[in-house]
């Protein structure tokens, strides 16, 4: 699926504050939405998902607060990749479009563009 022409190019993306969710709809004619934790959790950063022989700091936490889950803002990086910052600050993990899409294909979030 990931080599499907238009599938690792978003045609919109969407912050839903009020659903708390991020919303991408693909050229390829499927949308994925994003829950904030969901995605909060799997902060591609190297203080949260390590580098290297470092652990990150996301692999010793069972849970995670309100501040840090709250995406305030949603920049778009290059043709490639969006940058969230999240309400305590945090704005170093960079989603490409690529992960985004495999996470998608991975847990299963894809849906048809036309449905709700
Ligand atoms: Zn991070």
């Amino acid at each position: 699926m990931t080599g499907t022409p238009g599938a690792t190019t978003p045609t919109d993306i969407e912050l839903d504050s009020s659903g708390r969710r991020m919303r991408f709809v693909w050229a390829d004619g499927r949308r994925s939405d994003y829950d904030w934790e969901y995605l909060r959790w799997r902060c591609p950063c190297a203080t949260c998902s390590g580098e290297g022989e470092f652990a990150g700091e996301l692999q010793t936490r069972k849970e995670l607060r309100p501040d840090e889950t709250e995406m305030v803002d949603l920049e778009l990086v290059g043709r490639y990749a969006v940058k969230p910052t999240w309400r305590n600050g945090h704005d170093t993990g960079i989603f490409t479009f690529r992960n985004l899409r495999a996470l998608a294909e991975q847990d299963d979030l894809l849906r048809d563009a036309s449905s709700a």
